[in-house]
């Protein structure tokens, strides 16, 4: 199964990720990961992004894409892939039909995990993190057997300084901005699957299985 998804911080994709992957037995692939792995490796394509980066520049287009485009032909994708976090533009998602045209591997599902605003606010605003080991945690939640402080390693937990209601409209804005116009594209291919994400996890992952089970 080959599977795109989408999502704000804070619709839970990381969990919904991990738990696609363990049903179909795919590999995730996320350019963040993709780039950092090629840097280590000094790959050719590596060597290049690095130039990039070290330069303060975003890595251009063509060097993503002739990345994931080798991504796609490694052994483990034969089953599928879980694309995360790319295309993230709608020039992206038109040359990534063709490099998935042409090593045989179109999207055939794409995942839109959407959730409202107001319960948004209520998962960011409400969370907490150790500063020291970047554990998480939610005052609605767990706050730490001795509340307030890490289980892990005993520090006082913090609000993170970006999880307030004014960055959280400034994230949601711009993601909305970015994303419409590749949901867009996608709906037209007849792919899109929009998914209630503001229910529990294991609820929205039902709703997965049974699109995902359909398509299959
Ligand atoms: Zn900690």
């Amino acid at each position: 199964m080959n599977i795109l998804i989408m999502g704000p911080a804070g619709s839970g994709k990381g969990t919904m990720s991990e738990k696609i992957l363990e049903l179909y037995d795919i590999p995730h692939i996320s350019t963040g990961d993709m780039l950092r792995e090629n840097v280590r490796n000094n790959t050719e394509l590596g060597i290049k992004a690095k130039e990039y980066m070290d330069a303060g520049h975003l890595v251009p287009d063509d060097v993503i894409n002739a990345m994931v485009e080798k991504r796609l032909q490694e052994p483990d994708c034969e089953k599928g892939y879980l694309l995360d976090g790319y295309p993230r533009t709608l020039v992206q998602a038109e040359t990534f039909a063709e490099i998935s045209d042409r090593v045989q591997k179109p999207i055939e599902a794409v995942i839109a995990l959407e959730v409202g605003f107001e319960e948004l606010e209520k998962r960011i605003t409400g969370r907490r993190i150790c500063p020291k080991c970047g554990a998480i945690y939610h005052v609605n939640g767990h706050m730490g057997n001795k509340y307030g402080y890490c289980d892990v390693c005993g520090t006082e937990l913090v609000q993170r300084r970006d999880d307030t209601v004014e960055q959280l409209k400034v994230r949601m804005d711009e993601y909305e901005a970015s994303t419409k116009p590749v949901i867009d594209y996608y709906s037209g291919k007849g792919l899109v699957h929009k998914i209630d994400a503001s229910v529990p996890a294991d609820e929205v992952f039902a709703q997965v299985k049974e699109v995902l089970g359909k398509v299959a």
